[in-house]
This record gives C-alpha cells, structure tokens and sequence, in this order.
C-alpha cells in the first residue's frame, strides 16, 4: 500500500550527511518545478530538485501562458530570457460548423496593470530551457536529472525521500523539511499524501499535434480558431516560429494508436492543411481531465501544478495555475523555514490556491461544452451579446479564495497592479520579492518616524504614490491610503487609517525581505 506515510517520533534518518540534507526537495522539474525551484533559490533556500528524466517532456504541451505568470518569470528575473521565446497573442475565436463566429475572446494587445501583456504563445520546451538555465543562478539549488523518487517518509522533524539515480542504477536517499509533488497529473507524491481527486466531469480524448510549416501560410491567421463542429471540434493555434498546433477531438470508437499515424493526422487535418504545406513534427493523444486533489498538504509534503489539478486546456490555464501554485507556496516556505511563520501559514496555500484554480477548470469545461456544441448558452455569463449575434467574451481572474487577511475590502485576495516607477523601472523589480506597502505619499509622510522605522526593520518596501505612475489614481478609485501587498503580489491588507496599519505591523515587523532577481 503506498499510503504509508511513517509519523514516527524517533530520527529515522541521522546517518545522512548535511550534504543529503535541504530545506526543500521538489519532486519533478517540470515548468512548475523549475519555477518554483527558481523562486525558492531567489530566497536562499536549500533546494534539491529531484527529475527522472533528461530532457524536458517530448511531446505537444502548454502554448500559451498570461500576464501573471510573466510576472512570476519577471520575479524569478527570468523575463527578459523569456521575451525572444513568445509571440503575443491577439486572441481566440469560436465559430460554429459553418464558419459563424459564435464568441470572440480578443486579447488586448496594451499592457494589463500586470505590467505584461495579456497572452503569450510559446513552445514549452523553450520555456522549459530557459527556466532550468535559471536555476544555475542560485548556489542553494541543486538538480539531480535521471533520478526516480519512489519513497517518502516523514516524522516531525524531516522527510526522508527516497531514489533511484537511473545513470548508476544506485538508491540514494535524502533529508527535506518539506517535499513538494510538482510530479505532474500521476504524482507519487499525491499518492503518499492520500490524496483522493474530486472530478469536475471532464475527461476527452483530443488528438493533438504539432506542424512545422514548409512556407508561408498566412491564411491561417493569429488567432486561435475553435472549430465548434458537432462532428469534429478541433483547435487551431498559432505557435512561435513555423509551428502551428491543431489539436482535434477524438471519437470514443476510435483508436488513439492509428490516430497517431501520419496518414489518419494527415487525414484529420485535411479541411486545413497538407503535407504540400508542412510537416508533422510530433502528434500525440491525450485525454484531458478535469479534477482538484482534494488534499494539496499532509505535514511536510505539498503538491503544485498538475499533481494537485488538471484541467482541460480550452483557456490554456493549466501550467499558469501552477506558476501560481509556485508563487504562492514559495514566500510561505521562505517565511516558515525561517522561523518567521508557523507551519500552518502552508494551510492557506490550499485554502487559497483551490477555490481560485476550480473557477478556471469550470470555466474550461464550459468552453469545452461550447467547442462541442453540447452547450451554445455555457460560459456566456461572462461575455457580452453583439449585433452579429456573437459573444464577446472577457475573462476575469478569480480572487483568492479565503485569504490570509480579514481585512474587509474588495482589493484582498486580488492581485495589485504593478506600477511604473517614474524612473522607468517596473515596480516588482524595485521591492523583489518582498512584502510592499503601496502608499499615497502624503500618508506616509505624515506616519512617525517611528512607524516608518518599523517599516525599514522589517524590511517592508514601500512605493509612494508619487514615484510610480497611476498609483495615485489607483489607491484613489479604491478610497485607500495604503496598501499592503504579498510578495505574489496578491493585496494582504488595505487601509485608510494609521491605527490599522499600526495593527498590521507587529505581524509583519519580521518579515525577511527577498532581493529582487531583476
Ligand atoms: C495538449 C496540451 C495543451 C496544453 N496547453 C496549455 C496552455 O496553453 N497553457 C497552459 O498554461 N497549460 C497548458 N497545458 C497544461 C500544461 O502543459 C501542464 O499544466 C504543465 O506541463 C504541468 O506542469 P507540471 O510542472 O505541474 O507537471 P509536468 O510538466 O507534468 O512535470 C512533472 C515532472 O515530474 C517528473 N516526475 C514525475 N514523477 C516523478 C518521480 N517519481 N521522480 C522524479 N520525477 C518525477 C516528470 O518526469 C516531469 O518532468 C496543456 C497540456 C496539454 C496536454
């Protein structure tokens, strides 16, 4: 049984030199892996990552990622590495079997307040590439390739976690205070955890399939094509380079072996394409899943990304999800292992990251609906009716479900937008990934000296409204004074009042500041 999670009292592991000894060891290095590797590295953690492969996965995976997690890779410093790899995209349209468009999710082509634009296409190999690149920035990071974990105990002190180093065919065996499970949607650690998966009812099988272009092919377009055929839904993507993805339902009497085959991709993307055109650089079937694992932390282990959701990929939101897993959970380690928090500051993890993940996987599978047609009305509540009949669609991020704050304000749980500084640099990349308080700066001239004394122990940034363009504006259209922002930049506390933020301070006058990677 491999629910055999081992809580006993006595050292089970002292014969382990400090050398085999981490603050954290992450379990696969998948783009969440690798970015939460590279976020626990900008914090000076100990951090092994522990991937039994050699090479990033081979196969057609994640095309897309948004404003926000470009701000992780900006926090991580890895943003500027990432910009030759993307294109932006324009958006996405819906059109029914006979070529009428249905919905229309256009994509802005200015700035969010993320301070990034909202939709990047991208190859995830090269995303992959330049986020283990990055891990050889930080001297506390180690990563161990082609090495299998198949074992994990944990008392109150440590985890023991237990390998396979598949070069030597030798078992190894390391010491954590906390494993994570960024092992992907068939995560062992999951498995150790017991966790169960609630089911959100989506699972299909889609072909899906990579085409390098031989020539230009222009009518294709920009923009993401959903084919709402009845008979056949299918997703045209435009990739970076001459890539172009289609991925392309499959029915359920149908083999996904002989899907695979280069005649039957050919076959199934012949309303668009042929060999004339281009060629198949890799063609895969998956079967999409749409499920919660209803446990994300047992003790000392924790899952992120795929291990802990899955979603369908109609919003290209899955590995964003996990990049969000990755910035939430690593300030909260940092905190903990420092003896700044107690452990159960990771509780909040879940109880924030969950609620806000199953918006978009329910949002997914109702797009789903609609690519199939089973469901014309579903996921129209966010969009809005146009004279030709179709649905402008807007996607608004969710809020965080159960924050850490209770401060009662519509901006906590929700992300602050990240300001120009007057110099020309971008907000985060001034405050790093440290606690910010973005204030009017007539109210913090007027704090006593020692309030912002308090402030500098603790090595709380601060942004005055007037070194950053718009902040003003922007703490006005809220009626706040001051705003006290997480280091994932999701607002911890808002308020007009020095006595509150007096308040705030004892909980936070020991926060360890982060430098930034930038
Ligand atoms: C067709 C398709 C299209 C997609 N499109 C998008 C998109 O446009 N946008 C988006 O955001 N997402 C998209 N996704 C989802 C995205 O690809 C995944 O969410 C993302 O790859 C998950 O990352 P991860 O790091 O959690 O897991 P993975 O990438 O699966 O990585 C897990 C790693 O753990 C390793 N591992 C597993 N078990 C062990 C073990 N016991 N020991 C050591 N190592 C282990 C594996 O080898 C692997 O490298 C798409 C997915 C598919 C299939």
């Amino acid at each position: 049984m491999l629910r055999c999670i081992r809580e006993r009292g006595e050292d089970m592991n002292n014969h382990l030199s400090s050398s085999s000894t981490f603050d954290v060891v992450i379990v696969g290095r998948g783009p969440v892996g690798s970015t939460l590797a590279n976020l626990l590295g900008l914090c000076g953690l100990r951090t092994l990552v522990l991937e039994r492969e050699a090479k990033a996965y081979h196969l057609p995976r994640a095309v897309h990622f948004d404003d926000e997690c470009m701000r992780v890779f900006q926090t991580a410093g890895l943003s500027e590495a990432i910009l030759p790899h993307v294109i932006l995209s324009p958006g996405m349209r819906f059109v029914d079997a006979n070529g009428r468009l249905v919905l229309d999710w256009q994509r802005s082509a200015e700035l969010t307040p993320m301070g990034w634009h909202l939709s990047y296409r991208f190859h995830q190999p090269d995303l992959e590439q330049v986020l283990n690149n990055g891990l050889e920035r930080w001297p506390g990071v180690t990563v161990r390739n082609r090495c299998d974990v198949f074992g994990i105990e944990q008392d109150q002190s440590f985890v023991l976690v237990r390998y396979e180093d598949l070069g030597t065919g030798q078992l190894a065996a390391v010491r954590a205070s906390y494993v994570i499970g960024c092992d992907g949607a068939r995560s062992l650690v999951r498995r150790f955890i017991g966790s169960g998966m609630d089911d959100l009812g989506f699972h299909e099988r889609w072909l899906v399939t990579d085409i390098l272009l031989k020539r230009e092919r222009p009518d294709l377009g920009d923009y993401s094509i959903q084919f709402c055929d009845p008979q056949r839904p299918a997703t045209y993507i435009r990739g970076t380079g001459n890539r172009r993805r289609w991925e392309i339902t499959i029915h359920p009497d149908e083999d996904a072996l002989a899907a695979v085959e280069p005649e039957r991709v050919w076959q199934l993307l012949a309303p668009w394409i042929t060999p004339e055109d281009a060629e198949i650089e890799r063609a895969a079937v998956y079967t999409f899943h749409s499920a919660i694992a209803k446990q994300w932390r047992h003790g000392r282990l924790l899952l992120a990304g795929d291990s802990a959701h899955q979603t369908p990929p109609f919003l290209g939101q899955g590995m964003c999800a996990g990049i969000r897993d990755a910035a939430n959970l690593a300030w909260k380690l940092h905190r903990v292992l420092r003896g700044k928090a107690q452990p159960d500051l990771l509780d909040t993890y879940q109880t924030e990251r969950a609620p806000h993940v199953r918006e978009f996987i329910e949002l997914a599978v109702r797009l789903g609906g609609l690519i199939n047609t089973k469901a014309v009305e579903a996921g129209l509540a966010t969009g809005i009716a146009r004279d030709d009949g179709s649905i402008k669609l807007d996607v608004q991020k969710p809020s965080l479900g159960s924050a850490l704050s209770a401060a009662n304000t519509d901006l906590i749980g929700r992300l602050a937008p990240q300001f120009m500084l007057l110099d020309g640099r971008r907000g985060d990349d001034r405050v790093g990934y440290s606690f910010t308080l973005l204030a009017d700066a007539s109210f913090v001239d007027e704090l006593p000296a020692q309030t912002s004394a308090t402030f500098a122990q603790a090595e709380i940034k601060v942004i005055r409204s007037n070194e950053a363009a718009g902040l003003k504006s922007w703490l006005d259209a809220n009626a706040k004074k001051a705003v006290l922002v997480r280091p994932d930049r999701y607002v911890l506390s808002a308020t007009n009042c020095l006595e509150d933020l007096l308040k705030l301070l004892p909980a936070f006058s020991d926060v360890a500041a982060v430098p930034s990677a930038a």
